[in-house]
């Protein structure tokens, strides 16, 4: 009974079943059905979705294959239209997809509601970018004075795969990218989040894109994402999600026997923030928690490793418990809920064993409290732990779990040292007044995005581009001016 924005969708939408399946050539085929139910109540049916057998995913290849050409002889700035006429779609439907998102992927109403204002802000941006920068040749002057005209062009058919955390946002940002350069496309959406990106590219379809163009293949990574990488037809492969997968993605296309394919992948982090002295004390904390615990931790951004200086620890420590008591843990279309649920058993049981093994060699600050509904879906409950170094932390734990670490006034160039070590380079937050520190931090620190003075959030396309580096990703960043063109080939004519 909690006001929300979006309390009439949600309501609408609550015992609505949604249907998915592979779409080929604009057809929704048939298959293995798998059931999709709620994070936050697994008793709660939200759909069916059929995985896509392995001659449906060699039929989309086809496909795309054969509309490759017509669809790469579309004027750009028509690309561009269809991306801004799906945008608009995505707008008229906010309500469906709100709620959609909610119970496929368990998100609060406002990381919902956000989430699908950025997939609008994608397809927006790269249309618009189709439309001025890929429309028509540049003219580049030559040694020896003559001019000859540049021009962008599509690669052929890519596959796009992405994760579960932004099911609609990163997915349509790596589909409309792809297909505003000219592209034909097979997209592989995460297991967990079939629906929605059926939904999105049924709105596709709608908005104009001709049905050869886009084709979805929902499935498993190592069933349809290991057919798909593996397949000599595939011109490129953007791929956002963890840095194990994109490892074994990038071994896959190296054994291929055929020319090297643009590898666009956007992966994990061991993100940091490194908390001086001089910081004020409640807006770290109000930052830390931000970071670390919205979204339940499940942001690619999200904080990880808070280093604050021996000073100011204990004082930080207390706000911290004290900001963890009031956390909200539960139903994530309430308003009051701070921190939904995980994503899924899978997910939860591998962030119990992470708290669990660091109750035996760390110091557990704070917990925070599940209530009884909370048994019935997947959480997590927020944790901290103050940890002896960031070494003992092997990989990415893709949750509500912050790791504390004390550092003395002295050893700022031995923390940042130890960030780079990691060999991640995904995000690092900074907390100081002393402008000689955060500059030195911010050149020393080997991140694709620093926050000085401000909680550490992704990506705001076209204005805080996002990506890492290292074992965090290829770059280009996402949202930005040079995203579009890895998808492209550059051609010089007379
Ligand atoms: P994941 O690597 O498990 O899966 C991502 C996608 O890859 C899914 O569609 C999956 O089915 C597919 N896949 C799995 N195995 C595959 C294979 N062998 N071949 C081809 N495809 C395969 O990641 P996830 O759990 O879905 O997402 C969470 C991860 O994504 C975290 O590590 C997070 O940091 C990362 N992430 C990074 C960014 C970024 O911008 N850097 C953004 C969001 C998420």
């Amino acid at each position: 009974s909690e006001w929300t924005p979006f309390n009439a969708a949600i309501q609408a939408f609550s015992q609505h079943q949604w249907q998915a399946g592979p779409i080929v050539n604009g057809v929704t085929l048939d298959g293995e059905q798998h059931a999709i139910t709620a994070p936050y109540n697994r008793s709660e049916s939200v759909g069916q979705v059929a995985f896509s057998s392995a001659s449906q995913v060699a039929q989309a290849i086809d496909v795309a294959s054969e509309a490759y050409p017509e669809w790469s002889q579309v004027a750009a700035s028509e690309r561009g239209e269809c991306l801004q006429r799906l945008a608009d779609l995505l707008e008229l439907h906010t309500g469906e997809l709100v709620a959609l998102c909610h119970r496929e992927a368990g998100k609060t109403i406002q990381d919902s509601i956000d989430e699908i204002r950025e997939a609008v802000d994608f397809c927006r941006f790269y249309g618009e970018q189709a439309s001025s920068e890929l429309a028509s040749a540049k003219s580049i002057k030559s040694f020896d004075g003559s001019t000859k005209q540049l021009s962008y062009q599509g690669r052929g058919v890519f596959a796009c795969i992405s994760p579960w955390n932004f099911p609609l946002a990163i997915f349509l940002g790596q589909v409309s990218a792809a297909l505003a350069a000219g592209n034909t496309v097979v997209a592989k959406p995460a297991e967990q989040t079939s629906l929605i990106a059926y939904r999105a590219i049924e709105l596709m379809l709608e908005a104009g894109v001709p049905a050869g163009a886009i084709q979805l293949l929902p499935g498993t990574g190592a069933e349809v994402g290991a057919t798909l990488t593996t397949d000599v037809r595939i011109a490129g492969v953007a791929f956002t999600g963890s840095t194990e997968t994109a490892q074994r993605i990038n071994r896959s296309l190296v054994a291929r026997d055929c020319e090297a394919v643009p590898f666009i992948a956007e992966t994990g982090g061991q993100n940091a923030m490194i908390v001086d002295s001089t910081a004020l004390p409640e807006q770290v904390v109000r930052d830390v928690v931000r970071s670390a615990f919205a979204s339940a931790g499940q942001r690619c951004s999200a904080l990880r490793v808070l280093f604050v200086q021996a000073d100011i620890a204990d004082r930080i420590i207390t706000l911290i418990k004290g900001a963890m008591a009031e956390l909200s843990v539960g139903r994530p279309e309430l308003h009051s809920t701070d921190v939904g649920p995980v994503i899924d058993i899978a997910a939860k049981e591998k962030l119990l064993k992470h708290i669990e093994s660091l109750k035996n060699q760390s110091k557990l600050v704070a917990q925070a409290q599940l209530n009884d509904e909370c048994k019935l879906g997947d959480f997590v409950a927020p944790t901290a732990f103050e940890i002896s170094s960031i070494d003992i932390l092997k990989n990415e734990n893709f949750g509500p779990i912050l790791h504390i670490v004390r550092f003395k006034a002295n050893e700022i160039d031995q923390v940042v040292d130890q960030i780079n070590q990691t060999g991640f380079g995904l995000t690092l937050g900074v907390h100081s007044r002393n402008e000689r520190t955060y500059c030195r931090i911010e050149q020393r620190a080997r991140v694709g995005n620093c926050y000085i003075n401000r909680d550490q959030v992704g990506a705001v396309v076209g204005v805080q581009p996002f990506g890492g580096q290292g074992l965090s990703g290829t770059g280009p960043k996402a949202g930005g001016p040079h995203y579009l063109y890895r998808f492209t080939k550059d051609v010089l004519s007379a």
